[in-house]
């Protein structure tokens, strides 16, 4: 039984993850143990929905949440009353949002289900002021967000890229203007995370870990058939016991640590009580990202870690790993990365040197230079291709 100062989260198995009526009836079994849909959603309130519909992958790819999951909520939703339910997103940054919903059959969905799909890029945004964060004293929220009585986040279980991992307080930034996501990478991304979670903490996260992605995430990984539904009030611990079935250490992805720090939320096990399955039986660690080291040292490429945070370290692998999947990486040939906190060139580098995140920035004027921290996929892009 939780005491007062502890963080429940439920977790429920869900294998029939394709079957409207079975996850309903996961969904139910899942909120059940923390107070049940009513204690979150009040007749005539107007719910938000906010699934990561990063890019126009079926969720079985473990990229982005289950619709089943969505719709289902949405059902539960409006059974406890709601007077509206809207399910909004905001896709990755260059990618068409309105074409990310209508291949994954949202407007169809939400039509069946009675819901209203927002857009969040072509929403109304508005400065709202968040006196509690470090980096990000003012930033633009969408309108529909604001208009919502009840925020509830469907967020799905994956690696990733730049954060190691991306789960419930990640998930929130999607939310974001498109602009603002970018300089999130320029602000520092960790902090930033933190930051927002300030003005957008949801009142429920939904874990859809029916399917997860291990590997490259967000986009790029393998699925894992997890199973799996989490919920609770605390997204942070929630974010907890997901890295803990996930194998991740607890001072291995740091926003989560931040976030317990800055008081929005518990990150210290003894604080939470799973219900419902056990941590240690649904545990599967996650393959992390990886590089192919000999396929490196064969194309003379190096990479300079100094001490490095995971940002730079796992942006860099990333990055190294899609050029070699579209067969790009040869043209990286006799590059030298560096990279991180202490940042120096072995004596007698030669070749191309690329002075990547903004630890490098006063390191000197040689070479390319790459800011943010980490820095966005986006700028790496364009900033490499123009020399390569
Ligand atoms: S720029 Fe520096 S602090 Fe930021 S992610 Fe890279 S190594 Fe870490």
């Amino acid at each position: 039984m939780p005491v007062k100062n502890q963080s429940i989260v439920s977790i429920e198995r869900c294998a029939r993850h394709g079957d409207l009526e079975a996850v309903r009836t996961a969904l139910t079994h899942l909120l059940d143990r923390i107070g049940g849909i009513e204690s979150i959603v009040s007749p005539g309130d107007r719910v938000l929905l906010k699934p990561n519909l990063i890019l126009d992958r079926v969720y079985t790819t473990g990229v982005t949440t289950n619709p089943q999951v969505v719709f289902g909520m949405a059902d539960l939703c409006r059974a406890a009353g709601a007077r509206e339910v809207v399910v909004a997103e905001g896709s990755a940054v260059g990618a068409d949002t309105g074409a990310v919903l209508r291949n994954l059959g949202f407007y169809e969905l939400a039509e069946q289900h009675g819901c209203r799909i927002v857009n969040f890029h072509q929403d109304t945004y508005e400065h709202v002021v968040n006196p509690m964060g470090k980096n990000i004293k003012r930033i633009r929220m969408p309108r529909s967000w604001m208009e919502a009585d009840v925020v509830i986040n469907l967020p799905c279980m994956k690696t990733h890229d730049a954060l190691g991992a991306t789960l419930g307080l990640k998930n929130m930034k999607g939310v974001i203007h498109p602009q603002d996501k970018k300089r999130f990478h320029k602000w520092g991304l960790e902090q930033c995370i933190v930051d927002l979670s300030h003005l957008t903490l949801p009142e429920l996260t939904v874990m859809d870990a029916t399917i997860g992605l291990e590997g490259d995430g967000p986009v790029v990984g393998d699925p894992v058939n997890l199973g799996l539904l989490l919920a609770s009030k605390d997204t942070v611990a929630l974010d907890r016991i997901c890295l803990e079935i996930m194998g991740f250490d607890r001072d291995e992805i740091g926003y989560v640590h931040l976030a317990a720090e800055a008081g929005l939320g518990r990150d210290d096990p003894a604080d939470i009580v799973v219900t419902g399955a056990s941590v240690a039986d649904v545990k599967r660690p996650f393959r992390r990202m990886s590089l192919d080291q000999d396929k490196l040292s064969e194309l003379d490429i190096r990479i300079l870690p100094c001490d490095a945070c995971s940002g730079c370290q796992n942006v860099i692998s990333a990055y190294l790993n899609g050029r070699q999947a579209d067969g790009t990486l040869e043209q990286l040939r006799g590059t030298t990365f560096v990279y991180g906190q202490n940042p120096h060139l072995p004596d007698g580098a030669t070749g191309d040197i690329v002075r990547f995140g903004s630890c490098t920035r006063t390191m000197s004027t040689e070479g390319t230079y790459i800011p943010g921290c980490p820095p966005h996929p986006a700028l790496i892009n364009d900033t490499l291709n123009k020399i390569r």
